[in-house]
């Protein structure tokens, strides 16, 4: 039996005077909101959207054809504009990710398996933990995977998120039920990648590059995997920033954000701090190399 449990967003202070317009990747849906005094936020336009409504009353509005979300309503007013889509984020003292949705947890039956879904359930799936002839350079070792933060400009508007949580799993230690592919939308963001999300309530659960992952890696969205009771995130995963399995400290690497930068494409490597970057990435090739 699947429920939804309903947890307290933050707060919204969308801080301009002027409209705001969010687009997704694919550039066919889109929204136009206008912030009139009284602390109303108006929607003056929203086109080719399909919306999914939980439970709670929240209503994302998402892009059928490359699932990005948009923006989230409350019963049907308050709309909160979701950052990754806002055009231009350096208008925007405080956006919201933080859709005030959770899902269940869910408790697994197969102690060597993860389940993952999507927010609505629609699309379910398990990721088997590695065994030792599933090694791959870099990316999955002694028995865990590697993850990684990713800021770009696809990432954002294809999802709605400030940034997405990827977890690198070779394909093969995927199941995905043949119900739940009928429910998996593709979209190809770029030449050799493709998305696949939820057609029902829009969540990017898989992504796929030929070139990068060599057709054998699907990056797998970290929300969407439910850690089982008594387990911890660093019992299945090494985040690729910290090398250490550590949860990770994103201030500690998104200095754009924190002296107020707007974003990746207007500061390029500068946003994330060039040298922390360099020095992150080299520790965690040298750990890489060292523990083969
Ligand atoms: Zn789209
Ligand atoms: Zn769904
Ligand atoms: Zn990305």
């Amino acid at each position: 039996m699947r429920s939804f449990h309903h947890r307290r967003g933050s707060p919204v202070d969308l801080g301009i005077a002027h409209p705001i317009t969010l687009s997704c990747h694919c550039g066919s849906a889109r929204a136009i909101l206008r912030h009139p005094p009284h602390h109303r936020v108006d929607v003056e336009l929203i086109e080719n959207t399909k919306t999914y409504e939980h439970e709670s009353g929240k209503t994302l509005h998402f892009c059928p054809v490359c699932g990005a979300r948009l923006l989230l309503t409350v019963h049907r007013h308050s709309p909160r504009p979701l950052v990754g889509c806002i055009e231009d984020p350096e208008d925007v003292e405080e956006g919201v990710w933080d859709i005030g949705i959770t899902r269940e947890t869910g408790s697994l039956v197969e102690t060597d398996k993860l389940q993952g879904s999507c927010l609505c359930g629609a699309v379910l799936f398990s990721v088997r933990a590695p065994r030792a002839e599933d090694h791959v350079d870099g990316w999955v070792k002694e028995g865990k995977f590697a993850t990684g933060l990713c800021f770009c400009r696809s990432c954002r508007t294809t999802t709605g998120a400030p940034y997405w949580n990827w977890a690198f799993v070779p394909k093969v230690l995927i199941s995905v039920p043949r119900s739940s592919t009928a429910c998996l939308e593709e979209y190809r963001s770029s030449e050799n990648a493709v998305r696949r999300f939820c057609g029902i309530c829009g969540e990017t659960v898989f992504y796929k590059n030929d070139v990068m992952g060599k057709g054998v890696l699907w990056d797998v969205a970290m929300q969407t995997l439910h850690i089982p009771e008594g387990a911890s995130e660093r019992d299945w995963f090494i985040g690729l920033y910290d090398g250490k399995g550590e949860a990770l400290d994103i201030d500690r690497y998104i200095e754009g954000w924190m002296e107020g930068r707007p974003s990746f494409e207007s500061e390029g490597w500068e946003f994330l701090g060039r040298d922390k970057v360099d020095n992150i990435a080299r520790e965690w090739r040298e750990k890489w190399a060292s523990s083969r």
